[in-house]
């Protein structure tokens, strides 16, 4: 099958928006094994829109829309399309319903146009919108079917998800399934351990590259459910044993909901003491819904005065090796732990930049230290992430590997990167790296 994706919004045009709605309708085309031929963008304007439609209808298979539905004179997709297609509208009252409800619900008034949302096709049919007020459309004529989608990313990825992707792979003949895994670590160094596995076809496996980590999304095509997703987790597996920890966990939103979950599962909690970072480990954690079965003591010390009076770092130890080293990062992670009681503790301390270099150490060092209550051992690490020179990455990396030695210090994984501490009375000098 052929496809277009075809966005409408002069706020498009304008550069008032990304065009995120092209990227997830075209990836997920792409994974339906549905050619995408042209993805345009086009601006509130009946004529040139008519023009378009009529376009790719005579190219293309699929005609996928998004935006316009709404209830104001400039939503004119669902009657342009209509015009095109030989269909009409008419007033769809269950609909209308609907939208009354959804105003009540929301303390709101509908107005005489939001009549116009109620409008539904007459050889085609509506898509049920159960996230906001206008559905969607569907229309077909012989070689082609269009379907219309709000501009709104959350109602046209749930309708998507919900409606027209069944309907698609049943065209197709086949069931898709996809798992995400994500890995700590860059794209590269990531994918030139796994470059075959990204050469099958069924499952394929992409990756997308984020900051401090990559994902990687395993997609397979089967008869069924069962046997697409069987075909998923063995692929999944096989990366996971190549890959080793750095693959932490599967079709989770980042590494602090591993770090939630492994902390409930082992019955651990965990207390973080941070400075250069400023809190984004503990905002990370607090995210996750039940955060608090895990976390209740988040230290942001950013002055020395404060790592002293929250933490008790010792003053004399600030003043010999500098507030930005190896045994401060070690005595703010114990302080945490005897401040909070947990189990597990980090402590970040570092230059994020772009000013303070100090002889020796240059902006981007970071010194994180993890301790833990059961073994009273604790972990060191040198971070270097100057070159990656913005502030705002040296941070959100420097928060990424905190949530690392969180999640590895709770399952007991090597952490080979990191300085092994035995104990409180290690001489502060061998921690000075
Ligand atoms: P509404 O009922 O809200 O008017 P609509 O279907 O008419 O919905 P638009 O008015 O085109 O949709 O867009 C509503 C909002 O959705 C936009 O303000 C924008 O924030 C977002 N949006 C629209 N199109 C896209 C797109 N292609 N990519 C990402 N976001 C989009
Ligand atoms: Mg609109």
């Amino acid at each position: 099958m052929t496809a277009e994706i075809i966005c409408v919004g002069t706020e498009l045009l304008l550069g008032d928006i990304v065009n995120t709605n092209a990227q997830f309708l075209s990836r997920e085309l792409a994974e339906l094994g549905i050619s995408v031929l042209h993805q345009h963008v086009i601006g509130d304007n009946p004529g040139r829109l008519a023009e378009l439609v009529r376009q790719g209808a005579a190219r293309s298979e699929l005609l996928v829309f998004s935006g316009g539905l709404g209830p104001t004179e400039d939503d004119l997709t669902k009657e342009t399309v209509a015009g095109v297609f030989g269909d009409t509208l008419h007033f769809d009252e269950e609909e209308w319903q609907k939208i009354l409800a959804f105003f009540a619900r929301t303390g709101r008034r509908p107005t005489p146009n939001n009549r116009k949302q109620a409008m539904v096709p007459t050889r085609g049919h509506k898509l049920p919108n159960a996230h906001g007020t206008a559905p969607g459309a569907w229309f077909e004529m012989p070689g082609c079917v269009a379907v219309l989608l709000p501009g709104v990313p959350r109602e046209m990825k749930a309708m998507w998800a919900e409606d027209v992707r069944p309907a698609l792979e049943a065209r197709q003949n086949c069931t898709i399934r996809s798992r995400t895994l994500r890995v700590l670590g860059g794209e590269s160094s990531i994918a030139s351990k796994v470059a075959p596995l990204f050469e099958s076809e069924n499952p394929t496996a992409a990756i997308y590259c984020k900051t401090g980590e990559s994902e990687i999304r395993v997609t397979a095509r089967a008869a069924g459910a069962a046997e697409a997703e069987a075909a998923c987790d063995a692929r999944i597996a096989e990366f996971r044993r190549i890959l080793g920890p750095n693959a932490y966990d599967v079709d989770v939103p980042g590494l602090e909901y591993t770090v939630v979950r492994v902390l409930k599962e082992r019955g651990l909690h965990a207390a973080t003491a941070e400075s250069c970072t400023g809190g984004l480990v503990a905002e990370k954690i607090t995210s996750v819904p039940g955060a608090s079965e895990v976390f209740g003591f988040g230290f942001v010390t950013y002055a020395e005065s404060a790592k002293s009076r929250l933490l008790g770092v010792d003053p004399a130890l600030i003043e010999r090796y500098n507030v930005v080293s190896g045994p401060v990062a070690v005595a703010m992670a114990y302080g945490a732990l005897d401040a909070s009681g947990a189990d597990l503790a980090i402590g970040i301390t570092g230059l994020a930049g772009p000013g303070g270099a100090l002889p020796g150490k240059p902006v981007g060092t970071v010194y994180l230290a993890g301790a833990d209550a059961r073994s009273g051992r604790a972990y060191l690490m040198r971070l270097k992430l100057g070159g990656y020179r913005e502030r705002s990455i040296i941070r959100t990396r420097a928060a990424l590997y905190a949530l690392d030695l969180l999640r590895r210090m709770a399952l007991d994984l090597p952490t080979e990167e990191a300085l092994a501490v035995p104990d409180r009375r290690t001489p502060p000098e061998t921690l000075d790296v």
